[in-house]
């Protein structure tokens, strides 16, 4: 049997969340199951997988529902880390549900694990100084001071529209379950991993970890993973085909390849990958490959096919 290689495959919010009009569960399931048809051809083209995903809005959808739970009937409240276990246990359960199945019709009897994953941060990362990530409902004044006074909570006015809670965005530094995503790939398990970013942890003394109301980049945790598990491929699949210059503007372009320097330059150019978008995504490959990653593609999930045979998607590599 040929050598097999392992993937870590970054899928997006488009694989779960069409659009506002199919945001049910079912929805999700039925557009988990389009994105794992893909990941299933991957896995018939002999690759190994690691499968990371986004929980942004689930994660939204959670806290929405624990907050009007509270009010209306004096529900406990979940807090942000568990909120995202529960996103990484439901997401996961789709994607294994839906790829398995696709494996099963196909012939493929690869066993399909859901890792709750904790991801952990510095305590001292200096997002923490500045938490500017939205979470939550809008809340008036009185409740956001209250919240502020009595949990800790940062808080800001939202242009007029009410106040929100805001958290921290840090970066990950060590994927806690690390060994049993391995043994489970060494082993030929698809391993869905690092949901969300992973739950954000800090390290309160000799590896006693806790949950932080935070949020890690999915892409960021992704990449960092793929470092740790030496991936051959870092694999994000997104609502675009391919990377642009210029995106949006008269002098757009598309790209079918970058090399790491460009890439960097690009970046540092500012006006090319949107903030909260392209450029997470741009940095963490940038990241991956300084590591030592190999190559990385983007592309969306119906070119996942495509893209690996070199005929779409944008590459980048060293
Ligand atoms: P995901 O849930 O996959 O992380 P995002 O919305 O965060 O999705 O990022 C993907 C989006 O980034 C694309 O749908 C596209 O609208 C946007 N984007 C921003 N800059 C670029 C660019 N330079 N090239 C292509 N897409 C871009
Ligand atoms: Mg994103």
């Amino acid at each position: 049997m040929a050598e097999r290689k392992v993937a870590v495959v970054a899928i997006g919010g488009n694989s779960l969340i069409k659009d506002k009009q199919h945001q049910t569960v079912e929805d999700q399931y039925l557009a988990a199951k389009e994105t794992t048809y893909h990941i299933a051809d991957m896995i018939e083209a002999g690759w190994d997988v690691a499968i990371g995903h986004g929980n942004g809005p689930q994660v939204g959808f959670i806290l929405r529902r624990s907050e009007i739970a509270h009010k209306v009937e004096g529900m406990h409240e979940i807090p942000l880390d568990v909120c995202g276990a529960d996103s990484q246990g439901a997401i996961g359960y789709a994607l294994q549900q839906t790829l398995q199945t696709e494996l099963y019709k196909r012939g493929i009897h690869k066993p399909i694990a859901t890792v709750i994953t904790q991801v952990m941060v510095d305590k001292n990362d200096p997002a923490f100084a500045n938490p500017s990530k939205p979470i939550g409902g809008f809340m008036d004044e009185a409740e956001a001071k209250t919240r502020e006074a009595d949990m800790g909570w940062s808080v800001v006015e939202d242009a007029g529209r009410g106040w929100r809670r805001v958290v921290a965005s840090p970066l990950p530094k060590e994927v806690v379950e690390l060994k049993s995503v391995k043994t489970l790939i060494s082993n030929g398990v698809v391993v869905i991993t690092v949901g969300g970013g992973g739950i954000p942890v800090i390290d309160m003394g000799e590896r006693e970890f806790r949950g932080v109301a935070a949020v890690i980049d999915k892409d960021f945790a992704s990449g960092l993973l793929a470092n740790l598990i030496d991936a051959d491929l870092f694999l994000i699949s997104t609502a675009v085909e391919k990377v642009a210059l210029n995106y949006g503007k008269p002098n757009q372009k598309w790209l079918d390849h970058m090399t790491l320097s460009e890439a960097k330059g690009y970046l540092q150019e500012g006006i090319h990958f949107a903030k909260g978008s392209m450029a997470p995504k741009i940095q963490a490959i940038v990241w991956f490959l300084e590591a030592g990653g190999k190559q990385a593609i983007i592309t969306n999930p119906e070119n996942i096919g495509k893209a690996l045979r070199g005929e779409t998607g944008t590459w980048i590599v060293p």
